[in-house]
């Protein structure tokens, strides 16, 4: 017997019937978050923040490394209570029915849960069921998500035989096997090497083509800008800014950089990148900063600076258009975050 999904269960019907209940929302954003506040005793690591998902976008929150990222994602399935606030998973108020609204939500979180124990077959089977699928509906539906977590080959085989890579892919399978309306993914490239962050990353493209709504958050500022339509750069539990990764750069940063290093010295001025920096930077860069060896160049138009380098031996420079990390660190700071 087919378990019941979870809040699916029949209403007995009565004479004095309950009001009518909302159900989920298939035509409204697919999460509406107003002036998330969370708080641990005294510290307030989500301070208001509002995030309204667009249907069929790849909305993905960046942030250093305690920013509020993961206690966001939390929030907003039901998972963690907020201290103030509201939220409308699949047009449900959260947290209220989120175990109802996260049956139209697919989630791969930060860390592999599949059960050891089980074969990738048998992973996707429970998982399933847990959605109330029918176990003949399941099966059904395996070879497509294993094909899907390219693990054709590997039905049968103990999650514990899986690389890392292998097992992310079937998490992320796991997670559409309830066809969800929005996939909500917590760093789901952390920790993997590169050719298999390529494959997620294929896979989630193919899942925004086909239109599901993702929501995801990540510190890997590549991650952001090749996946997203809207990133919002999170710190320190509140939104420093939102928009595409194109419109980010144009609104907060020069077109181009020269990132200058390598020995330069004179007699006068000292020795160095930086004493470089300090004695000619500002003349041909808007903007610049120092960060140890390195001098960062942000200006409108290179060629004046590139002519000055080319006339300093010592010196080395790449020369590159701006990207969403120099966004990042202009917003964030260059301090390590721990
Ligand atoms: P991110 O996902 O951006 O790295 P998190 O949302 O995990 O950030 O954490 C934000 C902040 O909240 C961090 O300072 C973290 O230590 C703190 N935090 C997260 N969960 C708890 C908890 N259960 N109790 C106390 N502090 C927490």
């Amino acid at each position: 017997m087919a378990r019941a999904a979870p809040g699916s269960a029949a209403r007995p019907q009565t004479a004095a019937m309950p009001p009518q209940r909302e159900a989920p929302s298939p035509d409204g954003p697919p999460l509406e978050i107003r002036g998330l506040t969370k708080r641990y005793g005294a510290a307030v690591v989500v301070a208001g923040v509002d995030i309204t998902l667009r249907r069929g976008e790849c909305f993905t929150l960046l942030g250093p490394n305690g920013a509020g990222k993961t206690t966001t994602l939390r929030c907003a399935l039901g998972l963690s209570a907020p201290s103030s606030g509201t939220i409308r998973l699949a047009g449900l108020p959260v947290p209220a029915r989120a175990r109802e609204a996260r049956m139209r939500v697919g989630i791969v979180p930060q860390i592999d849960n599949l059960d050891p124990d089980f074969t990738c077959a048998e992973n996707l089977l429970v998982y399933g069921r847990y959605f109330g699928l029918r176990d003949a509906e399941i099966a059904a539906r395996i070879p497509e998500l294993l094909a899907f977590a390219g693990l054709e080959g590997r039905r049968d085989d103990r999650i514990q035989t899986l690389s890392g890579g292998m097992k992310r892919r079937l998490t992320l399978a796991r997670a559409l096997v309830n066809r969800p309306d929005l996939l909500v993914l917590d760093e789901p490239t952390t920790g993997l090497d590169p050719q298999a962050r390529h494959l997620i990353w294929e896979r989630l493209k193919q899942l925004i083509r086909a239109g599901t709504t993702v929501l995801l958050t990540t510190h890997f500022m590549d991650e952001a800008e090749r996946l997203a339509d809207r990133v919002a750069i999170l710190d320190a539990g509140r939104i420093l800014t939102e928009g595409s990764p194109r419109e980010l750069i144009a609104r907060h940063i020069e077109p181009q950089v020269v990132e200058v290093f390598g020995d330069w010295g004179d007699g006068d001025a000292g020795h160095g990148t930086p004493a470089w920096a300090a004695a000619h930077a500002s003349r041909y860069a808007r903007r610049h900063e120092v960060s140890g060896e390195t001098a960062f160049c942000y200006v409108e138009d290179a060629a004046p600076l590139l002519a000055h380098l080319a006339q300093q031996p010592g010196l080395r420079y790449l020369h590159r258009p701006a990207d969403l990390e120099d966004v990042f660190l202009k917003l964030t700071g260059r301090e390590l975050r721990d």
